[in-house]
């Protein structure tokens, strides 16, 4: 089984994604973070992420890999950089990177390989679109705006980084235009997706709604 969890940032979608997996008993891969990581590698190396190619031969020469054994930690090029891809200054070069094709090209043909290994819930942008348009469920989650900083706000604070609501509002906003307005595999909902807004909604209420689903499709 195949599921594909896409939204905005703040949607919650890993949170969501990583209990479902657990749950069914499927492997969860964060696709967000392996753009992250090629962000966060751009920004440590100086190099300037709006040089397109650079990036691009950047991203051709970085391995990303997950330990969910070691409680989900992210690996670039064998550094633990877990909490660095989650910084403000990422955050903000990501969707600068996640535009550009060739890095998209490198990271979905690694995405689709990982799916091979087994059932999945995967989470990101262009799940259900491109990278496993063949998934049995399809889920675009979304939640107010108010809603989604607030919960990044949270979510970031709970991490020790303190960043006032105004600001992560506002990166958010920018990040989730860049994302719906770019050329290649923008952000939008895959025609057969379930869409879930979940303004109001505890964590546990969306994840058994995802389950439940996820139950009768297969039967
Ligand atoms: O999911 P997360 O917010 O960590 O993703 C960070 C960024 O990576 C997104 O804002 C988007 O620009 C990019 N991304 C993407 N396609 C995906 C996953 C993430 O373009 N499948």
């Amino acid at each position: 089984m195949q599921i594909a969890i896409d939204g905005p940032a703040g949607a919650g979608k890993s949170t969501v994604a990583k209990a479902v997996a657990k749950r069914l008993g499927l492997f969860y891969l964060d696709t967000g973070a392996m753009y992250r990581v090629v962000a966060y590698k751009a920004l440590n190396n100086k190099v300037n992420i709006q040089a397109e190619e650079e990036v691009e031969r950047l991203a051709a020469e970085t391995t990303v890999r997950f330990n969910h054994a070691q409680g989900d930690r992210v690996w670039c090029d064998g550094e633990d950089v877990t909490e660095k891809i989650r910084t403000p200054e990422v955050s903000r070069a990501v969707s600068v990177i996640a535009a550009y094709s060739k890095v998209r090209e490198r990271l979905v043909a690694w995405q689709r390989e990982e799916a091979k290994q087994g059932d999945v819930v995967m989470d990101g942008r262009d799940i259900g679109t491109q990278v496993l348009p063949q998934a049995e469920l399809k889920i675009f989650l979304t939640a107010s705006a108010e809603e989604r900083a607030q919960r990044r706000w949270l979510e970031l604070k709970a991490a020790g980084q303190e960043i006032p609501l105004i600001e992560i509002a506002k990166d958010m906003e920018r990040r989730d235009r860049q994302d719906r307005e770019r050329a290649v595999s923008p952000l939008k909902p895959a025609p057969d997706a379930v869409i879930l807004d979940t303004t109001g909604l505890t964590v546990e209420q969306v994840i058994s709604k995802i389950v439940t689903m996820a139950q009768e499709e297969r039967r």
